[in-house]
């Protein structure tokens, strides 16, 4: 792959795992520096660490343990980002979870959880990169929204206000900075290939008595027109043009990659 981001540094956040590893990887095979953060068993996240390093040329790449839904511990990765690589060129926000139940059987700590590592980890990981990105005059934001931050469906609150959120929270941040070299955008999927979105097929299955393979196509991914998964690799490379030469003047946008869904 040509190394367009040879020289440049990035933290994915939430890169353990789906689409965050992915974007981690197309971003290290085009030649930058990246940081890893996520949850998972140990040696998911030592193979993760080892996976991506060797693309980079070292044994393992750099990781944060930080927890999305803890504000500090938010900030704290960013700075030290900052510190390990002497800058950060690039952040993507990607870290999130989900939960399904009608509003008003929602468990309270649930709808916690969702806003803050679905939305809040997001503007405290851009309140602490942007003024390094500032300084600097360059930097690249993403946001991993979702095509529910566009469109809404039943039994998913939290996460479609979370991801509404994203958006605009997106939008504002593009306006602060449109002027400098920084840019802020979003990316919103349909349903993607990963554990997060594959572990709702099994349940959808058993509720309407169907089987798996009738779940994912009539109810999954009903307003899916393509009716097939989204690839995890497809997403990594609308954010590696996000973050690459001639994306400057896409500042604010959500871009959706969806197979139809917002279009229809
Ligand atoms: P995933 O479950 O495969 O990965 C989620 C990642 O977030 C993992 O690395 C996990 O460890 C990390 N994470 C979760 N809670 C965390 C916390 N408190 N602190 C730090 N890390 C934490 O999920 P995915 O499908 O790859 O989702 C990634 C992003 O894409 C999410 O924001 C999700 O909402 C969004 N998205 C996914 C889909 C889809 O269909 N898969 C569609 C649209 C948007």
């Amino acid at each position: 792959m040509d190394q367009v981001l040879a020289g440049q540094t990035a933290l994915v956040t939430g890169s353990t795992s789906g689409i965050g590893l992915g974007i981690a990887k197309i971003y290290a095979e085009a030649g930058a520096k990246v940081m890893l953060n996520g949850f998972g068993k140990p040696e998911e996240i030592a193979a993760a660490r080892a996976e991506i390093g060797a693309i980079m040329g070292v044994k393992e790449a750099p990781y944060s343990a930080a927890d999305m839904s803890k504000p500090d511990e938010v900030r704290g990765m960013v700075a030290e980002a900052e510190k390990q690589f002497g800058k950060l060129d690039i952040l993507v926000n990607n870290a999130g979870i989900q939960f399904v139940s009608p509003v008003q059987e929602f468990p309270t700590a649930k709808w916690d959880a969702i806003i803050a590592i679905n939305l809040s980890s997001n503007f405290h990981a851009i309140a602490a990169a942007l003024p390094g990105m500032l300084a600097r005059n360059h930097g690249r934001i993403v946001n991993v929204a979702s095509a529910h931050g566009l469109v809404a469906s039943p039994f998913k609150t939290a996460y479609v206000a979370a991801k509404h959120g994203v958006v605009g929270l997106t939008k504002s941040v593009a306006l602060e900075v449109a002027q400098s070299q920084v840019t802020c955008n979003a990316i919103c999927p349909g349903f993607v290939r990963t554990p997060l979105a594959e572990a709702q097929v099994k349940p959808l299955a058993e509720k309407n008595g169907v089987s798996e393979e009738v779940a994912l196509k009539d109810y999954l991914l009903a307003h899916q027109p393509s009716k097939r998964w989204i690839e995890v690799e497809e997403v990594a490379r609308m954010a590696l043009y996000l973050v690459g030469p001639g994306s400057g003047g896409v500042n604010g946008s959500a871009l959706s990659i969806d197979g139809g869904w917002f279009a229809s």
